[in-house]
């Protein structure tokens, strides 16, 4: 398998406390990846070395196909390499409407300067339209990004991200707070997201990893645990064992 990321060996310590633990992961181009472990097992600060917010005190992140070295490089120039991360919370703009936050997503690609003077082109139109309809809000362009409900605000921010064309979107716990039905489309606008990039879920909720349909890593203080399909670290004694707090 081709990889995009692969994390070799790597390990971090908080104050001599070994936050991750010789950790490998690695995922192809176009894949959808549930990471799950129970609190503590360093789900966070994973994503935190992937997106270069915390430096990995020893191994290798590498990226792409030329195996770029990720280690050592700014978080804005890993974002702009590809590594997009949606944190739990929405950081929409939430007087503006659907569609400005779109625009202005699309713009961001654009630079700062060219921000302000930008007025979108009808391919851009067109873009910010396709976006709406991958995360369900066609219906709702004009609406103020704050008074839509929470599930919403989140597929806003996705599809913001999206915007951005990142190669890899890193998602935490997307489906927190969120009724049924919205996690339902949550799980479609993920696996939709996945079959032009990678997709990262870090989760807690095993209903929805299970309607992700996709491969799963533990994580336990760490390090992998187990990875496989839902049904196969869910057998797994050590998963079992870590789980139950055996
Ligand atoms: P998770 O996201 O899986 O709950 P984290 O990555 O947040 O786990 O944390 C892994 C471990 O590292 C935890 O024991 C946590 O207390 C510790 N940790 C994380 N960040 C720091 C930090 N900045 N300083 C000290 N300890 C930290």
């Amino acid at each position: 398998m081709t990889s995009l990321l692969e994390v070799s060996g790597v390990s971090v310590s908080f104050d001599g406390f070994r936050a991750i633990n010789n950790l490998s992961f690695r995922i192809g181009p176009a894949e959808l990846r549930a990471v799950i472990g129970p609190n503590g097992a360093g789900k966070t600060t994973f994503m935190d070395i992937v997106t270069g917010k915390t430096r990995a005190d020893s191994g290798t992140v590498r990226w792409g196909e030329k195996g770029l070295s990720l280690t050592g490089l700014s978080e804005a120039r890993i974002a702009r390499e590809g590594v997009g991360r949606k944190f739990q919370k929405p950081t929409v703009f939430e007087d503006q409407s659907v569609e400005t936050n779109l625009l202005m997503a699309l713009k961001n690609r654009r630079g700062p300067f060219a921000a302000l003077i930008w007025r979108p082109k009808p391919a851009e139109m067109e873009r910010m339209r396709e976006l709406a309809g991958t995360i369900g809000l066609s219906a709702h362009l004009a609406r103020k990004a704050g008074e839509l409900s929470h599930g919403q605000k989140q597929w806003l921010e996705i599809g913001m991200l999206l915007a951005q064309e990142p190669k890899l979107l890193l998602v935490d716990e997307p489906a927190a707070g969120m009724t049924p039905a919205e996690r339902e489309k949550t799980t479609e606008i993920l696996v939709e997201a996945a079959k032009t990039r990678a997709v990262v879920v870090v989760e807690h909720d095993m209903e929805f990893v299970r309607r992700l349909n996709c491969r799963v890593t533990v994580l336990h203080e760490g390090s992998v645990l187990a990875e496989g399909s839902l049904d196969h670290v869910t057998s797994n004694k050590d998963v079992i064992d870590v789980y139950l707090g055996r």
